[in-house]
């Protein structure tokens, strides 16, 4: 039988969507993977998060284990470098990063991105430099404030999912990274549209997002629901997307991983967005497992 560490490998992260928002959402593609996982993220903003995710630290499930190929580990990565653990990993891997190992074992690295810390033309992104070939489809870095609540399509990672499975299956095997910033701020995707409601709301949680204020008035609880729902719907839209991408590879039987790289606060501590601890952004869903390619 073929080792976990063999197999194509694909990795998710949906940005800033929180656990609540993957407990209400209905993901019938996600749901093939076994039930969603509630996990703690060693990073507050996308850059840490990923930079601890590459280096094989994804969030580590509370009191859970992850079920993949029958068997029920720990974690799903552990770095060679990694300090003695009894804990139990899936893949022990030896490079300094995911991609560096699977790219020894001969898979083609593949990434795709959403939100700006994965815009190549920007010179201080190095995120993308650790892929063979990269797609980023987001808006450029440095978009004037007063264009960024709109309605979004062609910028979101997952509207490219048929384009990103054609280059997944190009290769003989393949480590096919995502990014999608449907879940971030300002949440929209083809089914969560703006309206008269949703356009003010947003306004405002950009006001309460740069501020990160502790004095001004806060978000009532007609205005918070609106944005739960946002993303709830935003989360949706990726699951069925995330479903082109299952059904064109599921014969492939890959390793999957799909997770929140952090999530969102709505004021629960008095502050909005995320890149400060607290629980409702470090506490993320995950979902985990080897695609089956048995008829669904
Ligand atoms: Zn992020």
């Amino acid at each position: 039988m073929r080792s976990l560490d063999d197999r194509d490998v694909i990795l998710v992260t949906l940005d800033s969507c929180r656990y609540d928002t993957a407990e209400r959402a209905r993901t019938p593609n996600l749901d093939r993977l076994g039930p969603v996982h509630r996990a703690e993220t060693a990073g507050t903003y996308t850059l840490p998060a990923h930079t601890a995710f590459f280096a094989g630290a994804i969030p580590t499930l509370l009191g859970d284990r992850h079920r993949i190929g029958g068997d029920l580990y720990d974690a799903v990565w552990r770095s060679a470098a990694a300090r003695p653990s009894a804990k139990t990993a899936a893949v022990r891997f030896t490079g300094r990063t995911l991609m560096d190992h699977h790219r020894a074992r001969g898979h083609h690295i593949i990434g795709a991105g959403g939100v700006t810390f994965f815009d190549p033309r920007e010179p201080a992104n190095w995120l993308p430099d650790l892929f063979d070939d990269f797609h980023y489809y987001g808006r450029p870095n440095r978009t004037a404030a007063q264009t960024r609540v709109q309605d979004r399509d062609e910028t979101l990672t997952l509207t490219h999912a048929a384009e990103l499975a054609d280059a997944f299956l190009a290769a003989d095997r393949s480590f096919l990274f995502i990014n999608c910033p449907g879940t971030h701020i300002p949440y929209t995707t083809p089914l969560s549209q703006l309206d008269a409601t949703t356009e003010t709301t947003l306004e405002r949680l950009y006001a309460l997002h740069d501020g990160k204020t502790f004095d001004s008035p806060g978000l009532n609880r007609d205005e918070i629901a609106t944005l739960l729902d946002l993303q709830v719907r935003a989360l949706e839209w990726a699951d069925r997307q995330l479903g082109i991408l299952f059904r064109a590879v599921a014969d492939r039987e890959p390793l999957v991983v799909v997770c929140a790289d952090h999530g969102e606060e709505f004021g629960e501590g008095d502050r909005y967005g995320h890149g400060h601890p607290h629980s409702t952004v470090t506490t993320v869903p995950l979902w985990s497992g080897v695609l089956s390619g048995a008829p669904q």
